[in-house]
């Protein structure tokens, strides 16, 4: 029988582990050092992305809709159907009075405005805004799914071993994992960590990446504690939404984040801002200080260009069933198969990914 080696136990890694073990395959899932939230400076930009059990998924805000391309919705639907923590709205009692004032701004202005669909237990959320690190155990963690049967390695991939395009062994920090002549490896950890790993094994994967790009938009409001990211609204180009921000925790901020061009290089760590990505900030940041003009507030602030949504890197070298070129038993399935931007939360459509490629398994 097939054993399948998977490498990231973020949102992907996870559910392709429960699926694949349902599916009656040995699985072994290989989580990474942490659990931490890695601050990077990716030379303009700073970028964030989890390590460990649960991948930057851990660092959630929760929300957990589908943005992703359409080919992939039926994916989405199915897959949340399955999921151990069921979708929400946020009720009204974990909004501020600034968010329950900013909804309906947005909405009399004629704004398409959404509360978030959340991964959140609202019976257990206070609206205490420590979502970072829920610490009412409200928040989704794809830690969740794994089921009891799967191997997990709490360990490092330091590098995969190949020959003859297919990968014979794994180097862990503490130990050597060889495969058998049928045994897959699927790459899920994530942005930077896959790109990183494949360049550590000599297979030269430079690429450009997205990160979702956004700043904050601070006011002079003072806020209350509230559920972060409550409501979502929605441009073409970009998002809005109330997030705190750790550099003015104690103002009222809305997020500006958009659709950002595939730029730069993870190999380099550079992501640059061109002038499409600055164009559709400075809309985003009028739009925001617009809306916080109808809450009687003025802006105070704006914070630089950050990502927390990194990926992207690989799309272009992956086949139908996520094979990647040059391989027979190396496959990526993570925030790396997205090929372009969605500029919206995308664990919904790595789930999708994810369940797009257990259905094309063929064992
Ligand atoms: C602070 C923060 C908040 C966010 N909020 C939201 C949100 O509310 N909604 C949303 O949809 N998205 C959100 N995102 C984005 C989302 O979490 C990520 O896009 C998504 O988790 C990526 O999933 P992934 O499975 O591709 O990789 P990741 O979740 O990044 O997981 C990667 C995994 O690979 C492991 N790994 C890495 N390198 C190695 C190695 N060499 N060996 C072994 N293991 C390795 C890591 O330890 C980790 O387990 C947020 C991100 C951050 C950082």
């Amino acid at each position: 029988m097939t054993r399948v080696y998977i490498v990231g136990a973020g949102p992907a890694g996870c559910w392709i582990a429960r699926r694949l073990t349902e599916l009656g395959h040995r699985v072994t899932l290989i989580t990474g050092r942490g659990p931490r939230l890695v601050r990077e400076r990716f030379d303009e930009c700073l970028v964030y992305y989890g390590l460990g059990p649960g991948g930057s998924a851990r660092y959630s805000m929760g929300n957990l809709g589908f943005w992703g391309p359409k080919r992939l919705e039926r994916r989405f639907q199915r897959a949340i159907t399955d999921l151990s923590t069921p979708i929400e709205r946020p009720p009204d009692d974990v909004l501020t009075d600034h968010d329950l004032r900013l909804e309906r701004a947005a909405r009399d202005l004629g704004l398409k405005a959404e509360r978030a669909p959340k991964a959140i237990d609202f019976n257990r959320c206070t609206g205490c805004g420590r979502c970072l690190e829920c610490p009412h155990r409200a928040k989704w963690d794809p830690t969740r799914e794994l089921p009891d049967d799967v191997e997990v390695i709490e360990d490092h991939c330091l590098e995969l071993r190949t020959a003859s395009g297919r990968v014979t062994e794994l180097i862990l920090e503490r130990r050597r994992l060889r495969l058998d002549e049928d045994d897959a490896v699927v790459l899920s950890a994530g942005c930077p960590g896959t790109p990183d790993l494949l360049r550590r094994s000599g297979i030269e994967t430079d690429a450009p990446l997205f990160a979702d790009l956004y700043v904050h938009v601070v006011s002079n409001l003072r806020t209350p504690p509230g559920l972060q990211m409550p409501v979502i609204v929605h441009e073409d180009e970009y998002m809005l939404s109330p997030h705190r921000t750790s550099r003015h925790p104690d103002r009222y901020a809305l997020m500006v984040k958009i659709r950002d061009e595939l730029t730069g290089s993870v190999a380099e760590r550079r992501k640059p801002v061109t002038a499409a990505d600055a164009t559709r900030l400075a809309e985003g940041c009028a739009l925001a200080g617009e809306l916080l003009r109808e809450l009687g507030a003025h802006v105070e602030t704006v914070t630089r260009p950050a990502g927390a949504h990194p990926g992207g890197a690989l799309a272009e070298r992956l086949d139908r069933e996520y094979g990647l070129e040059g391989f027979e038993n190396l496959h990526v399935v993570d925030v790396n198969a997205l090929n372009e931007a969605l500029g919206r939360p995308t664990i919904g459509a790595i789930l999708a990914l994810a369940e797009d490629f257990t259905d094309r398994w063929p064992g």
